[in-house]
């Protein structure tokens, strides 16, 4: 497997360090900070600096690489983070038990959100994020947002 590529824009969010040196110790993945999307395997994109919570895409994102995931889960929590799974897919059929068998039932939160736009469906359950972690930009936020231009990503 060859590594992953994650896009962050310099020293935006606290949790960053956390997955920095995650991706360090993996040795294989690596880090850059410019947005070219046809390099980029994973964004990296801060939002909310209070929150304590990190979401992560599944489908393409933990599914590219589980084992790093399930660390960087445990590696999350043990510095008070609160990683949750949010996926643009819906709650029907396996899909929850597909996820949580992938994460060794870590008892994870798994957000659906059936399509919706996943920033604006997280702020409706009341939760702010503060760092995205997602192979797919514009399935957190509508393009031209101050959210993405914040992160650099001037689409
Ligand atoms: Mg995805």
């Amino acid at each position: 497997m060859s590594g992953l590529v994650f896009y962050h824009r310099p020293n935006t969010h606290p949790a960053f360090t956390v997955l920095q040196s995650a991706i360090r110790m993996n040795g294989e993945h690596r880090v850059i900070h410019e947005f070219n999307e046809f390099l980029i395997d994973a964004y990296v994109l801060a939002d909310s600096l209070t929150s304590r919570v990190i979401a992560l895409d599944f489908d393409n994102t933990i599914t590219a690489d589980v084992d790093f995931y399930i660390d960087l889960i445990d590696t999350y929590r043990k510095h008070g983070w609160e990683p949750v799974v949010c996926t643009l897919r819906d709650d029907l059929g396996d899909n929850l038990t597909e996820i949580h068998e992938k994460l060794h039932d870590s008892g994870i939160r798994v957000y659906t959100t059936d399509g919706k736009r996943k920033r604006a469906f997280m702020l409706h359950e009341g939760i702010s994020v503060g760092l995205w972690i997602d192979d797919y930009f514009p399935g957190i936020s509508q393009c031209g947002t101050s959210f993405l231009l914040n992160n650099g990503i001037d689409y």
